[in-house]
């Protein structure tokens, strides 16, 4: 299967090309030139399924044409060797956990995927070694960082705002060292998201390095993404018959919500999906207006969802050929500032004793109030609330218990380079320290 850039249909690569690149050479994201429709027995046999057993028939369908089916089952299955349980926490409203990963943060099956996919094309390809250069504020960094940690032949550099991601989170990306770099940026993630953008256009550094991105624009790390909504509907269809299904997903740059539309053209039976920003809120006023008008992002309690310019709205747009109408028809916006978050944190584990961190609140919100009756809700919860202990200790007023696996991040010692937000100089570093 070859794959477009959404700036020009007739810009096309080859899977290996994508992935490596990250964006296409024009700039735009890459699309998969078409959409492989699953067989209704798959729907119907779904229920006895594994989760990697309906990866990996996801997986081929997307990449069966580019890797054989063994090492295509081996990407998935090193992927995917946790738990993704579904619980009921409220009327008709479910919780699927992604956050069951190495991170506590549902972008591990995307990092994860990616980094076995690379390393597959650098095995078995004759791909050169590359080098990742990844922006975050917070939850992508120690997904990355852990997915790629002792790979062969890729080093990673993670650029983060200085003082702007939890300690937990900052722990998860410093104390890992082999071929893993935290670059501690003074500014913001937009900032950090500046320089990497800069990195990839300088001639200079993509001659002397082969770079590429691991943020969500990578199609080797959202496609995969798309397993967790055939894994949610794989449990939900196990007790219900007439599902009239809804996801709400805690939405930043959109990928997560992207791969649950392609999961929806893919055949899965969904009705509609909400996507729920924090203040963060330019896809919220797209939906209602029809307007898209990026601005700079506002830090929030939210953090992995402070984005001011999503970077796979070009994706949604590409998906349903820039008909706001249809967007809005199968995706409802929501935005919820911090004291709502807050409030309905400590709301729900009033009512039920259930946690969910500052994401995943956001998408249960949308669904408090937007899910009809009828309706079946699916909140994709992103993040441990242990990852955001400070927040949620304060919502609920009693402490959280900190999975041990968490915890051993913050027991060791903390390895970055500061830089101010410069590109010459971040330049400089990333020349120096490959
Ligand atoms: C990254 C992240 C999000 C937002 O996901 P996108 O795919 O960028 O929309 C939501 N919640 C958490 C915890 C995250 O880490």
């Amino acid at each position: 299967m070859l794959y477009y850039s959404t700036k020009n249909k007739d810009t096309k690569a080859s899977l290996q090309e994508a992935v490596v690149n990250g964006l296409a050479p024009d700039r735009g994201l890459y699309m998969p030139e078409h959409i492989p429709q699953l067989p209704a027995e798959f729907f119907e046999e779904i229920v006895n399924k594994s989760l990697p057993e309906i990866a990996s028939v996801v997986a081929k369908a997307f990449f069966g044409d580019d890797i054989n089916k063994d090492n295509l089952d081996s990407i998935v299955t090193e992927t995917l060797n946790f738990d993704i349980p579904l619980k009921e926490i409220d009327e008709d409203i479910y919780v699927l956990e992604l956050f069951h990963g190495p991170t506590f943060a549902f972008k591990d099956v995307g990092a994860r995927f990616m980094a076995r996919m690379l390393s597959f094309f650098i095995k078995e390809r004759k791909q050169d070694d590359v080098k990742v250069l990844v922006a975050t504020s917070g939850d992508t960094g120690s997904a990355v960082a852990n997915g790629f940690l002792g790979v062969d032949g890729i080093q990673v550099f993670v650029l983060y705002p200085s003082g702007k991601v939890s300690k937990m989170q900052e722990a998860q990306f410093t104390t890992l060292g082999q071929n893993i770099v935290a670059i501690e940026v003074d500014g913001t993630f937009d900032d950090c998201q500046s320089l990497v953008k800069s990195a990839f256009m300088d001639e200079e550094l993509n001659i002397q390095l082969n770079l590429t991105s691991a943020n969500s624009i990578n199609v080797a790390r959202f496609l995969p993404q798309s397993f967790y909504y055939f894994c949610g509907f794989a449990q939900i269809a196990k007790t219900l018959n007439d599902r009239n299904l809804l996801f709400s997903v805690p939405s930043g740059n959109l990928g997560n919500l992207t791969a649950g539309l392609f999961a929806k053209r893919m055949g899965l039976p969904v009705n509609r999906f909400f996507a729920a920003n924090n203040r963060n809120d330019v896809f919220y006023k797209y939906l209602n207006t029809g307007e898209y008008q990026p601005k700079p992002s506002v830090q929030t309690i939210a953090n992995a969802m402070d984005v001011g310019a999503p970077s796979n709205f070009d994706r949604i747009l590409d998906l349903y050929g820039g008909q706001h109408e249809s967007i809005s028809r199968d995706i409802k916006g929501f935005s919820y500032n911090d004291s709502q978050i807050e409030e309905t944190i400590s709301n729900l584990y009033k009512k039920s004793g259930y946690i969910l961190d500052p994401h995943s609140a956001c998408a249960y919100q949308a669904l408090k109030e937007g899910k009809k009756p009828g309706e079946t809700g699916i909140l994709l919860a992103t993040a441990h609330p242990a990852k955001f202990r400070e927040t949620v200790e304060r919502c609920i007023d009693s402490k959280i218990e900190i999975p041990a696996d968490l915890e051993k991040f913050t027991l060791k010692q903390k390895h970055s380079y500061s830089i101010p937000n410069d590109f010459n100089i971040f330049k400089k570093a990333l020349i120096n320290l490959t």
